[in-house]
């Protein structure tokens, strides 16, 4: 359900595909309380098949991909249905994605600052919301945890390398069903959705926790058995709009611009600052991990360099930490984003089969590589990074699915994602740092790979 697959594309298929490679199970419906059969007559009932929401593997190609599956448990409808039955002593909270709300921009033709609170607004009075909030304070210790889990992980060489970033639930689903090697490589810090849900919950137990995310495969993720409780429904930013149309409600109608940002303090749990949590941080569009970890080893080392080295497309980068003085590298990560890139990353990282990095293959790569922001000669080498940032959607989240991007056409969708891409960084201040960031837990996944059974029908899955 990454950017290949959005919600116009479900039907209502309700039989696994050809291709499905969840086990289904299924369930025979009684006809007659007898169970006798009448000879000469055949059922016109189907069986029906039962696969839930977390058993969905999000590879794109699944014609289970039917709106029972992906809208049943978590959509607009759901929500309404439960804020209509929200009973006296619970509390709504609402969490927006800063990708969702780029979009949701764009589409209402808003600048970013008018349309978060017209945001704000519309949930605070139309659905009662106490709290409305970004989610950088979620990704902020997502950053710090995975930070201190790598520089930990570089200290221990038996750890599978490259770690790679878990916060991508089709990637997470995909690795963790399709391709079990890959379950020890997956580092286990919860992605900002998760997190901002344990904090927002943790204020008040009765809180009902909405997120507006940019695509459906974070449905799955809230859905997750080890994420329980954390995100109650996940919403789209096309099923937001969708909904308001429903409600017959212009969210312009919201849009004050008299009202400062006071309305964003009022609807901010208590201790969070708005100018924290509805900001960003350095990086790429998409969480901007796999940069955050490199300028944290940079700290670690003063005088280092951090050099940038293009791959060979664009959804392939990778972060180098030289030392200024003879050029090794002291650290490195990488992004690696879309399907494509993904499967060649997951056929080399089958064929090394290394655990460590070779230091003097290290150091020997180090020496054709050019100053920050230009293109090295040695090309990208995501495997042989540190740590990688994963996406499944080419472009990454400011590609997902769930966004507003209307255009069918493959280029013309990238170079919107491309104009939301710079907005992203030309809008949303960065304000990550380390050492304002506080948490009193670990925030972790427990992953387990899913062994394939017999009776799968395998299929026509596009991984
Ligand atoms: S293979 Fe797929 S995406 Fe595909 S359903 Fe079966 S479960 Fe869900
Ligand atoms: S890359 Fe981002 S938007 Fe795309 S599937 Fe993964 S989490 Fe969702």
């Amino acid at each position: 359900m990454s950017a290949l697959l959005s919600e116009n594309d479900l039907n209502d298929f309700i039989s696994p595909g050809l291709a499905c490679i969840k086990p289904t199970e299924t369930i025979k419906e009684e006809t007659s309380s007898s169970n006798e059969l009448e000879v000469g007559k055949e059922s016109n009932e189907v069986e029906k098949v039962s696969i839930s929401l977390q058993d969905c593997l999000a590879c794109s190609g699944c014609i289970t991909s039917s709106e029972e599956i992906l809208l049943g448990q978590q959509s607009y409808t759901v929500f309404l249905e439960a804020w209509r039955k929200l009973p006296e002593d619970s509390v709504l909270a609402v969490s927006i994605a800063p990708q969702s709300r780029l979009s949701l921009a764009k589409y209402y033709k808003a600048e970013l600052d008018d349309f978060d609170r017209g945001f704000v607004n519309f949930m605070h009075k139309y659905f009662g919301a106490r709290y409305v909030v970004g989610t950088q304070i979620g990704r902020n210790i997502t950053i710090k945890q995975t930070n201190e889990e790598l520089v930990r992980r570089k200290q221990f060489e038996a750890s599978a390398k490259p770690a790679l970033c878990a916060v991508c639930p089709g990637f997470v689903l995909y690795a963790e069903k399709s391709k079990p090697e890959l379950v020890p490589f997956l580092l286990d810090v919860k992605s900002p959705q998760q997190i901002t849900g344990s904090l927002l919950k943790q204020k008040n137990k009765n809180i009902y926790h909405l997120a507006v995310m940019p695509c459906f495969d974070k449905k799955l993720e809230a859905s997750r058995k080890d994420g329980e409780n954390e995100v109650d429904c996940v919403i789209t930013p096309r099923e937001f709009v969708t909904m308001l149309g429903e409600l017959q409600v212009d969210i312009n109608d919201y849009a004050d611009v008299s009202q400062s940002r006071s309305l964003l303090s009022a609807c901010s749990p208590e201790g969070w600052d708005p100018e924290i949590h509805w900001a960003s941080n350095e990086g790429s569009s998409s969480g901007g991990f796999a940069l955050q970890y490199v300028l944290h080893q940079q700290k670690m080392h003063p005088g280092s360099e951090v050099h940038i080295v293009e791959g060979k497309n664009s959804d392939i980068t990778e972060y180098r930490l030289l030392n200024s003085v003879d050029g090794e590298i002291l650290a490195s990560s990488s992004q690696v984003y879309g399907f494509r890139n993904i499967q060649n990353m997951v056929r080399k990282l089958s064929n090394s089969g290394t655990k460590a990095r070779n230091v003097k293959v290290l150091r020997k790569r180090s020496a054709n590589t050019t100053s920050r922001g230009g293109t090295s000669a040695s090309a990208a080498d995501p495997v042989k990074t540190d740590f990688v940032e994963v996406m499944a959607c080419p472009g990454g989240c400011i590609n997902g699915g769930g966004l507003l991007n209307g255009e069918q056409n493959s280029s013309r969708r990238r170079a919107l994602a491309k104009t939301l891409d710079n907005e992203y960084r030309d809008r949303l201040p960065s304000v990550y740092n380390e050492s304002n960031v506080d948490y009193d837990m670990p925030y972790k996944y427990s992953f387990s790979p899913v062994e394939k059974s017999s009776d799968v029908v395998t299929v026509g899955n596009t991984w």
